[in-house]
């Protein structure tokens, strides 16, 4: 483990507000009437935390859990009760059936080769182990071809397997109007004429945001359940999850003309108040957020007031101007990086990123916590 597991508690803080996540999950499943509601819990439950983030939307009522890997779907086997169903969205990885079948893990087979390995595990075990099919409805990505329907549909016929559910991917739900999303749900309604009486699943956040027509017999969100922002030019419905805070190092005044940072690449035009703060881009605060004489970039909050980030963004520090604060905050004292002033989507637009590769980016260097209806842990 890297050192962050002896967190003596002086540097950055996370915390994750398991309410907020369950109540994200229940208002989805509202949404959902009539599908079962999964919870993808890849990356570490998007950076949140895999153990516990599980265990909340278990509390909630998920049953229907993802992992991208084998390694996270046995990390969600181990923290919840035995009536928690795991889908491994990478498929089977070649010579793991025993592993899944041991851990009771649903390969979602994605080719002919691990429905072949898949099938052989079924027949050398005499038991028909559940597992999920994924087309490829226009994505390019996982998934057997539409025209390996046919073939799908005989290997399994001949051993009368019945696949779990089979499901597919959007590539554009984020964009509601996009005509793809017509063509994917089309040609998704094709395949599922060829597995009849089969359990089917389309949707991710964004899918299960926009259109009923998507919803089928399970939605599979992700991003929505951790606050982020899943459909493009709207106002995002969720509730915040994840609270970001890194200490005050250092309070310095500056002149004009001085530059600040790596590369002195901003110069300050006034005479500056500066803080030094204990976060950079080796604790997931992007590069990127970068301020420069050119060209403006993150902020954060300091004392409920909007700090611009001034020069680049270090590995272990930021500079970020405190000006017009009226009063001059302690070192020790703490910024908001994100929270309720600032969204993981608000500093992914500066960053010219997604809320998603925000939260995954949230490994760094901080202690973690996490609260559930006021106590914290
Ligand atoms: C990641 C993923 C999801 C969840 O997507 P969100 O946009 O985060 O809701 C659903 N299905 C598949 C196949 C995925 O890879």
């Amino acid at each position: 483990m890297p050192v962050a597991a002896v967190a003596t508690g002086y540097g950055g803080r996370l915390t994750v507000d398991l309410a907020a996540l369950k109540r994200n999950w229940q208002a989805l499943d509202k949404v959902s009437t009539g599908a079962l509601t999964g919870a993808v819990v890849k990356a570490d439950a998007y950076g949140t935390g895999i153990v516990q983030a599980s265990r909340a939307l278990y509390q909630a009522g998920a049953r229907f859990f993802f992992g991208a890997t084998p390694d996270e779907a046995v990390a969600v086997r181990a923290a919840l009760p035995e009536d928690a169903h795991i889908f491994v969205l990478d498929g089977l990885f070649p010579g793991a059936a025993p592993l899944y079948v041991g851990e009771r893990l649903m390969p979602v087979l994605s080719s002919l080769p691990m429905l072949e390995e898949w099938l052989q595990a079924c027949i050398a075990r005499n038991e028909a182990l559940p597992a999920a099919l994924h087309f490829d409805t226009g994505m390019n990505r996982l998934g057997f071809r539409l025209n390996e329907a046919s073939i799908v549909r005989r290997m399994i016929d001949q051993l009368g397997y019945a696949p779990q559910m089979i499901m597919s991917h959007l590539a554009c739900a984020d964009q509601p109007n996009h005509e793809k999303n017509r063509t994917q749900l089309a040609l998704f309604t094709s395949v599922m004429a060829q597995f009849p009486g089969v359990p089917a699943s389309l949707a991710n956040s964004a899918g299960l945001m926009t259109g009923r027509e998507n919803h089928f017999q399970m939605v599979r969100p992700g991003i929505a359940l951790y606050g982020g922002r899943a459909v493009t030019g709207r106002r995002n419905p969720m509730s915040p999850v994840v609270t970001l805070e890194a200490p005050i190092l250092q309070v310095k005044d500056a002149k004009t003309g001085e530059s600040v940072g790596y590369g002195a690449t901003q110069t300050l035009a006034r005479d500056s108040r500066l803080a030094i703060v204990a976060l950079g881009y080796a604790d997931g605060f992007f590069r990127s957020l970068s301020s420069s004489n050119q060209r403006g970039g993150g902020r954060v909050v300091v004392r409920d007031k909007y700090a611009p980030v001034t020069g680049r963004v270090s590995m272990d520090t930021i500079i970020v101007d405190i000006t017009e604060l009226e009063e001059v905050p302690v070192p020790g004292e703490m910024v908001e990086i994100l929270g309720a002033n600032i969204s993981v989507d608000d500093q992914a637009d500066v960053a010219n990123t997604i809320g998603y590769e925000v939260l995954t980016s949230l490994k760094g260097r901080y202690s973690r916590h996490y609260v559930d209806s006021g106590t914290t842990t």
